[in-house]
């Protein structure tokens, strides 16, 4: 399916990216099923070495529902970044991730921002990579 993000929710995502590099950054996706309108940061939580992994605590999660019925959207998913690597999904990305939410995930290097790539598990639970669109 194709997904569309808003630029208010593309910048969140950019600009959480780019302060935590080398770091890794994660946070909240908000929106309907076709479309992102907005994203939300929170802290990156990971007690392994956070320039290669993320975690959100459980009271994010919390915080992160509410916030959807307080604004009347739904909660689609997370994004994180991948520091000097590819948007791919690692080993535990997957390991960590739940069916029918979307994983974006945002590739930068010190310099540049290189890709996003959007993630749902599918039914075989297998990563299948989502056509996300730039609204400008
Ligand atoms: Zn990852």
């Amino acid at each position: 399916m194709h997904i569309s993000i808003d630029e208010e929710a593309l910048s969140t995502i950019q600009i959480s990216a780019k302060n935590s590099f080398p770091n890794e950054c994660c946070g909240f996706l908000f929106g309907n099923e076709s479309n992102i309108a907005f994203a939300t940061e929170v802290i990156n939580t990971s007690e392994k070495r956070k320039t290669v992994s993320f975690q959100i605590s459980a009271t994010d999660y919390i915080a992160a529902e509410q916030l959807a019925l307080e604004k009347d959207a739904k909660l689609l998913g997370v994004y994180h970044s991948h520091p000097n690597e590819p948007a791919m999904p690692s080993v535990e990305d997957h390991e960590a991730a739940f069916p029918n939410f979307l994983y974006l995930i945002l590739s930068l290097s010190k310099t540049k921002i290189n890709e996003l790539k959007g993630w749902k598990l599918n039914h075989e639970n297998a990563f299948e990579e989502q056509l996300i669109k730039t609204i400008n």
